[in-house]
């Protein structure tokens, strides 16, 4: 699979693995890569446990998640918890974190270049988190790891490190305003159930 693009090898994602969570979250408090430094009130890291078999990764922070730094605390995070109880998941078995960590103003998509100025953070996390399966949770998320190319809904792949395996449900703020997807979500969550059980 021309898929992902989990290279831990740069020079500095390597320095933050060593550095652990900590040095992970210092960098990110201290970070200026983009533009988003500059209106953002908290930034938003994880939440979770720190050796999960399943991470969520969600696009950015929102309002909520901005005033609180808590990763999706807002309705989509209700419609998240509600996924993660389907799902079957207690406390230490999942993480969730974000592609970036500062709320694009007006809830706006972010850009490519913010995308790809936090990926250092996001790869960091990944590899230290080490799940076996990576849940992401839409398109940005999506962007970040596979370089354009598309996952299938609910179609779990390999990364190409073999050592994980991905796949792409709906976002949960995608259920706020679409009931219907909450059936289908299910049906994918489903149809998934043994990577995780
Ligand atoms: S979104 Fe990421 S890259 Fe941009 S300033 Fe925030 S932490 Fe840095």
């Amino acid at each position: 699979m021309a898929c992902t693009e989990l290279t831990m090898d740069s020079p500095y994602v390597l320095e933050l693995i060593k550095g652990g969570f900590s040095r992970v979250r210092e960098d990110i408090l201290q970070c200026k890569n983009c533009i988003l430094h500059e209106t953002v009130t908290n930034k938003v890291i994880s939440k979770g446990s720190e050796s999960p078999s399943v991470v969520f990764i969600g696009e950015a922070p929102g309002k909520n998640e901005d005033e609180t730094g808590v990763p999706f605390c807002g309705r989509a995070g209700k419609n998240l918890d509600e996924m993660i109880e389907y799902m079957g998941l207690s406390d230490h078995d999942y993480a969730v974190i974000n592609t970036i960590k500062c709320r694009p103003p007006e809830n706006r998509n972010p850009h490519v270049t913010e995308i790809n100025a936090c990926k250092v953070f996001l790869l960091a996390q990944i590899s230290l988190l080490d799940p076996k399966v990576i849940i992401l949770l839409g398109n940005t998320a999506e962007k970040a790891f596979c370089r354009g190319r598309k996952l299938d809904w609910g179609e779990a792949e390999r990364t190409d490190e073999g050592n994980m395996t991905l796949l792409k449900i709906f976002h949960p703020a995608a259920l706020i305003y679409k009931r219907s997807r909450i059936d289908e979500q299910k049906s994918l969550i489903d149809k998934n159930r043994h990577l995780w059980e």
